[in-house]
């Protein structure tokens, strides 16, 4: 039997600055304690549809202006993001966005701004088992290598206890090595925290070989979805997306 979906996007339009028609009837359903990709070109909407559901979308001047998002049963969409946040959706953005200028603690403690419940010392330590690294890191993060920001950023979501995970190209501007290093611990997170993650990635091969099920954008809309495995061996996928044959 399918999985029950944790987040369902139910043919959204996005328009930018009340005029820009970004998403034209998008839908995706991700299931809970899935990994689900998302892929296609630059410029296909893909991040648009990460901050049309963590609600960012708002902060550029953008707007779902049709359709739905629901997220554990409720509808989401025209929410503030630091609502959000609170019901169990953080999304690690492109670019990393930590703050430079904050030690890897402070910015940890940033992510748990939201929560008003429990034990920010254990979740900090809960932190430092996925990445040890960062516990040996005390001077600014902005002095952190790129793969090491990846990490803070992962671990500053992990603060907030999310439900859903939504990840922004993680492997961007890492090495192959710290590539395979940041994919582990994605899939670590979903077998061993049951978090389910919504993960965007240029890097098609790699997305395909965490996640359970795929979707391929263009032009602000799905034009192929299907399982992970089926995906890998598409004719149109290896051409367009891994890179041939
Ligand atoms: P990339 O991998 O390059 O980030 P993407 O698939 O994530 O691509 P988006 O970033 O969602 O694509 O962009 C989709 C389209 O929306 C692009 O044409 C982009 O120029 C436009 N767009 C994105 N953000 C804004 C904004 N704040 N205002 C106006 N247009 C925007």
């Amino acid at each position: 039997a399918e999985a029950p979906a944790l987040l369902e996007v139910n043919n959204i339009e996005v328009v930018y600055n009340d005029v820009i028609l970004v998403l034209r009837g998008l839908s995706l359903r991700v299931p809970k304690g899935k990994i689900v990709a998302l892929l296609g070109a630059n410029g296909a909407g893909k991040s648009t549809t990460l901050k049309a559901i963590s609600g960012l979308l708002k902060t550029e001047e953008g707007e779902v202006t049709r359709g739905e998002v629901v997220f554990d049963g409720q509808r989401i969409d025209g929410t503030d993001p630091h609502l959000i946040v609170r019901r169990g959706i953080f999304q690690v953005m492109e670019g990393r966005r930590i703050v430079a200028d904050m030690t890897c603690l402070e910015n940890l403690r940033l992510g748990a701004f939201t929560r008003s419940d429990g034990d920010v010392k254990r979740d900090i330590d809960m932190v430092y088992s996925f990445f040890p690294r960062l516990k040996e890191r005390t001077g600014l993060a902005g002095y952190l290598s790129g793969g090491e920001q990846q990490m803070l950023a992962i671990g500053r979501a992990l603060m907030a206890r999310p439900k859903l995970i939504l990840m922004d190209e993680p492997s961007m501007g890492l090495s192959p090595l710290l590539v395979k290093e940041v994919f582990g611990i994605i899939r670590r997170l979903n077998e061993e925290l049951g978090i389910t993650i919504l993960l965007v990635e240029q890097n098609a091969r790699m997305a395909l070989s965490v996640a359970s099920y795929g979707y391929v954008m263009e032009g602000g809309k799905v034009v192929l979805d299907g399982t992970a495995e089926s995906l890998s061996t598409n004719e149109d996928v290896k051409e367009f997306y891994l890179g041939g044959h």
